[in-house]
């Protein structure tokens, strides 16, 4: 008689990732992550069997919500739904062969592991059991080149997994190993790729939005919120902070010339959203620019505006080209949120003429008649504040 299967989602992760003294602080973030990915779902207590996780699916959890959640989940290498059987032998063989039962393939590889030497036969003698009794009882031939079907077999001391299926993760550091970081959002293509990349490298990210309500409509705004909506799933918690620019755009525009209001606004949305970074705790700004994307983007003006900042800016995108980016956006599936027409904040108060190379000395005579903290201040006071969490 078989027993009933335990079946689960086995996981690795990126060995060479985890070196060092950090090792323990990433795995218990990667588990802490996991267990949120499938908080909603009927799963059994989350284990850490010899260098992976096994997570049990109970009552009628489907392999695809386990799936789905784990495709996004930073940290892990690959992942499988694994049937859970003790490490003997005849018993892997009857798993194994009431599974391959029921599918079709005219071609199969054995790929075993023995991750323990107190098993008695090595990795090749269970290739080798297991491959003649499967080729026997489905007439299937072996083929480890280009199989129709892998059996994929891990042997650890106090239990052995079986699957077929081997889905690559999204690799990356788990959410949350390497602090936090404030993201300005805008509503473009390039931005939330940034978001998603600072996340991939471990980062917890606050969102910041700014928006010109009321000289403009609420789509920019409701752009940015499904944007952290959809890059929640990739950390479970979002904050995203949506602040009123209008009235700070309007007051440039009465005080300032022309050619530098836009360096003079992204020093304002720096200013701001470093009072947001510090009130988070967050330890650096995250901007979607691209060197040499548009006018604002020149080597002098990255200069002339970073300028107004303390904590360090990180472009992950700045070598990469627009091509590069939307691809990513399209994978992200950002991509159709972010191309929704809307007015963006910056080029409704913009004029044509901006300029390519700002002096510090140009900037700060700029900037003179603006009482900067009290802008950044007002604009603040009257931010709204959006609380986005995943799975809901
Ligand atoms: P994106 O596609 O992200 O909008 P972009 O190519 O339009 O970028 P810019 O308009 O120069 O480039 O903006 C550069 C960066 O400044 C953006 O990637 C974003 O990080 C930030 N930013 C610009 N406008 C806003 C806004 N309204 N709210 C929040 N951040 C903004
Ligand atoms: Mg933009």
């Amino acid at each position: 008689m078989l027993h009933p299967p335990t079946k689960g989602a086995l996981i690795h992760y990126h060995e060479i990732a985890l070196k060092g003294k950090n090792r323990g602080f990433f795995l218990k973030q990667l588990a802490a992550n996991l267990r949120m990915a499938s908080r909603d779902l009927e799963v059994g207590p989350l284990r850490r069997p010899a260098g992976r996780f096994y997570l049990e699916m109970r009552g009628g959890t489907p392999w695809e919500a386990l799936r789905e959640r784990f495709s996004s989940v930073f940290g892990i290498a690959n992942f499988a739904a694994a049937f859970r059987v003790p490490p003997d032998l005849e018993l892997m063989l009857k798993r194994i062969e009431s599974e391959v039962a029921g599918r079709s393939f005219a071609s199969f590889a054995v790929a075993a592991r023995r991750a323990f030497k107190t098993f008695p036969q090595t990795s090749q003698e269970i290739n080798q059991v297991i491959g003649t009794r499967v080729r026997l009882a489905s007439g299937a031939k072996v083929d480890l080149s280009s199989p129709d079907l892998t059996i994929y077999i891990e042997v650890l001391p106090d239990e052995a997994f079986i699957y077929f299926e081997k889905i690559q993760g999204p690799g990356g550091l788990p959410v949350g190993v390497s602090g936090t970081v404030v993201c300005l959002l805008s509503g473009g293509i390039d931005s939330p790729v940034a978001a998603y990349r600072m996340m991939k490298r471990g980062c917890r990210v606050v969102f910041v939005h700014f928006h010109s309500q009321p000289f403009a409509d609420r789509t920019s705004q409701e752009k940015a919120t499904e944007l952290a909506r959809l890059l929640t799933r990739y950390q479970f918690a979002s904050r995203l902070y949506v602040v009123p620019f209008g009235e700070t755009q309007q007051e440039v525009v009465a005080r300032t010339a022309g050619r530098f209001r836009v360096l003079v606004y992204r020093r304002l949305m720096l200013r701001m959203a470093e009072e947001i970074a510090r009130k988070e705790g967050a330890q650096a700004l995250v901007t979607g620019e691209s060197l040499g994307q548009v006018s604002s983007q020149t080597l002098e003006n990255i200069a002339a505006i970073e300028e107004a900042a303390t904590l360090p800016i990180l472009r992950p995108l700045v070598g990469m080209d627009k091509e590069e980016i939307t691809h990513q956006a399209r994978q992200i599936g950002s991509y159709e949120i972010s191309t929704i027409p809307d007015q963006d904040c910056c080029s409704m108060f913009t004029p044509r003429q901006v300029v390519t190379r700002a002096t510090d000395d140009e900037i700060s005579l700029t900037e003179r008649p603006l009482d900067l903290e009290l802008l950044v201040q007002q604009a603040l006071s009257t931010a709204r504040l959006v609380e986005l969490s995943f799975p809901a």
